[in-house]
């Protein structure tokens, strides 16, 4: 290599090499994705030359082949894609590539370093990104113009600002870049480490990558053992990295569920359930997208992992960090998304913004709900089956987007205590007969659990009611975005009342007792509770209410589970747990006390009576539950 030419990248910054060394070393690796998807890029536009008739030679093999040389300590990815003249090297890879790493370091020269490395990620430094790992890069490349008359060109670049063009080597048509890679990223010299990148990043490149062999186990044909089965060999083989068409980029119509099923599976090997279902994206025009998103399963109880979709433009891997660019509750789900129209070379915050990504938002919203709609119509019993485990996507997306509200309330479901399932406009035509109260609001009873709730739930039940089931933690929030969206509709726990009040139909019953009377049982069941934690409150009930019942006020006890949650009602926490403590007037248990309050019979009675109207709320405990089971005990003697 003697006679070649000197040049000088024309940059305003003298040392802009360490300046991109140290800003971009948090996503040091990206350099192999940024060749690679170059020698594609080259070896794709051939491809569109040939396909055309422009390029009329054989192709012959367009594999990319990447190579590591442990003693020269150099990693080497070639192509046998268009090449480049020494004209077009001069010009795309010393003036425009360099513009990049330019533009990048004008933009964040007066950033601090946190500043800057925290979007460093997502900018384009293409081809200068290798210097990141390398001390000196070299290019021989020969253009695939005019028949391969034109000869080879040779560059090299040790990191500075200064470098050499000249005649090349190269026999055929292509690229190969090498990287002489520097001390203090030797980790690229290990087999292992660029293994792991050509996977993380080149999976699903459309060119066939190659590094290193394998070895494979082999049929030979027409050999069997002695039993009969076929004989086998150890072949090695080049080991392709990729999958050059994956099942994103094919047609839905020719896609059976097992093949989405297993794509899910090799996507994620670490997840044993298969996906509940799946939605294909297809879409040309405004923008360019596809993909395909799964509903995973959610095992209950378990964090729900985030970033597990993955993005990628134009079959090059990009992020697995979707936020901003898919709706909040979107990011539950898994698959991959591509699109070549996000703007990935650019920060995080500046992506949020986009238009092109907003759009590509809301179309992903409209085709997740236009498939959920599909199969709720198509198939309703299947998707209620599904129901218990897609409802946290559903719910989740209806609280957070008003978008998906308007679609998804037509399919969400609501599942009584009984095991049926309804949506809203079903089920407000079902309780609407009975449950509605006195101001004509439609009034859903809820449980957030059967089992500690089942003797509220059996009186309830009992005077007609339905009952249904919302146990899950995002609930309370839903209940109160539906709340909010409907005017006519009210939530109430089947606890936070006697049933005769659940419903407030405006019906009075008449008291048994006198004023003074009332006072005077008030004044009994004061004395013997904590003034703190409960407020006593005499009603006149129906007889076949219970004698004394205690309720958590809806709304506190609503402010207080979201509090818990975080949801911005931090203060709350303050506030001890409250309860009511209802005592029925015309109850005969009641009537009973009252004949002569100061009796220790009397005491007696209502200390039974709270300690069973705690047992029914589940907060009878500890001392409180010792004494009430000695005292149930004397309470068979004395008979
Ligand atoms: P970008 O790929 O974003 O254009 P790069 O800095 O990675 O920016 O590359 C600059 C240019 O150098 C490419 O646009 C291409 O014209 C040329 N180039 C880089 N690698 C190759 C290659 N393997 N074969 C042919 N041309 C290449």
């Amino acid at each position: 290599m003697s006679n070649l030419d000197k040049g000088q990248i024309q940059v305003q910054t003298e040392n802009i090499f360490p300046i991109i060394k140290k800003f971009l070393y948090t996503d040091q690796e990206i350099f192999l994705r940024e060749i690679v998807s170059n020698a594609i890029d080259a070896t794709t536009k051939l491809k569109k030359l040939a396909s055309n008739g422009t390029y009329n030679e054989e192709l012959g093999d367009l594999s990319v082949i990447v190579k590591l040389d442990p003693k020269k300590k150099t990693l080497t990815v070639s192509d046998r894609g268009i090449g480049m003249t020494k004209d077009e090297v001069i010009k795309y890879i010393t003036e425009i590539a360099f513009s990049g790493a330019s533009d990048f370091i004008s933009k964040f020269k007066n950033k601090s370093e946190k500043e800057a490395s925290s979007i460093i990620g997502h900018f384009g430094m293409g081809f200068y990104s290798t210097f990141m790992v390398s001390d000196k890069v070299e290019i021989e490349t020969k253009t695939y113009k005019r028949g391969g008359q034109t000869k080879a060109v040779h560059w090299e670049c040790n990191g500075d600002i200064d470098y050499k063009i000249g005649e090349g080597t190269r026999e055929d048509r292509g690229t190969d870049i090498i990287l002489h890679i520097s001390d203090d990223a030797s980790e690229y010299l290990q087999e292992y480490k660029i293994l792991e990148l050509l996977k993380k990043y080149c999976r699903f490149l459309p060119i066939p990558i190659i590094f290193g062999t394998e070895t494979v186990t082999e049929e030979i044909p027409g050999e069997t053992d002695d039993k009969g089965n076929p004989k086998t060999k150890e072949v090695t083989k080049p080991r392709i990295i990729n999958d050059v068409n994956p099942l994103w980029k094919q047609k839905p119509a020719d896609l059976k569920q097992e093949d989405y099923n297993k794509f899910y599976h090799e996507l994620y090997p670490l997840i044993y359930d298969d996906p509940l279902f799946n939605v294909h994206l297809n879409v040309d025009y405004p923008f360019n997208l596809t993909g395909i998103l799964y509903f995973p399963k959610i095992k209950r109880n378990v964090e729900v992992q985030k970033e597990r979709i993955q993005l990628y433009s134009n079959q090059v891997f990009v992020t697995d960090n979707v936020e901003g660019i898919v709706p909040e509750f979107l990011t539950l789900l898994h698959g991959v998304l591509d699109s070549p129209d996000i703007p990935l070379n650019v920060s995080r915050s500046s992506l949020q913004s986009d238009t092109n990504v907003k759009k590509i938002s809301s179309h992903i919203l409209k085709k997740v709900s236009d498939k959920l709609s599909e199969i709720f119509k198509d198939n309703r019993e299947e998707f209620e089956k599904k129901w218990d485990d897609i409802k946290i996507f559903i719910e989740y997306g209806i609280i957070s987007e008003p978008d998906f509200y308007d679609r998804a309330i037509k399919f969400a479901l609501f599942k009584n205590v009984d095991g049926k399932y309804f949506t809203f406009d079903e089920y407000k035509d079902k309780i609407k007969a009975l449950q509605t109260d006195k101001d004509k609001n439609t009034v859903i009873i809820y449980t957030n659990s059967p089992e500690e709730q089942y003797s509220f739930i059996q009186s309830a039940k009992e005077a007609g009611y339905d009952i249904v089931v919302l146990n899950e933690i995002i609930d309370s929030y839903y209940i109160n975005a539906l709340e909010q969206k409907n005017d006519k509709i009210k939530f109430v726990r089947v606890d936070s009342d006697v049933v005769s009040k659940l419903i407030d139909k405006g019906e009075t019953s008449p008291s048994k007792l006198n004023d003074d009377e009332t006072k005077k049982v008030k004044e009994l069941f004061e004395g013997l509770l904590d003034k703190a934690t409960y407020t006593v409150e005499t009603e006149a009930l129906s007889e076949t209410d219970s004698p004394v019942m205690i309720t958590k006020n809806e709304f506190m006890r609503r402010m207080k589970d979201m509090s818990r949650l975080g949801g911005g009602y931090g203060y709350m926490d303050a506030f001890p747990d409250s309860y009511i403590l209802k005592v029925n007037v015309n109850h005969p248990l009641i009537s009973r006390i009252v004949e002569n309050p100061e009796a220790e019979e009397s005491k007696r009675t209502a200390e039974q009576l709270i300690d069973l109207a705690k047992l029914q709320q589940n907060i009878l405990k500890g001392e409180k539950l010792d004494e009430f089971i000695k005292r149930s005990i004397e309470l068979f003697n004395i008979k």
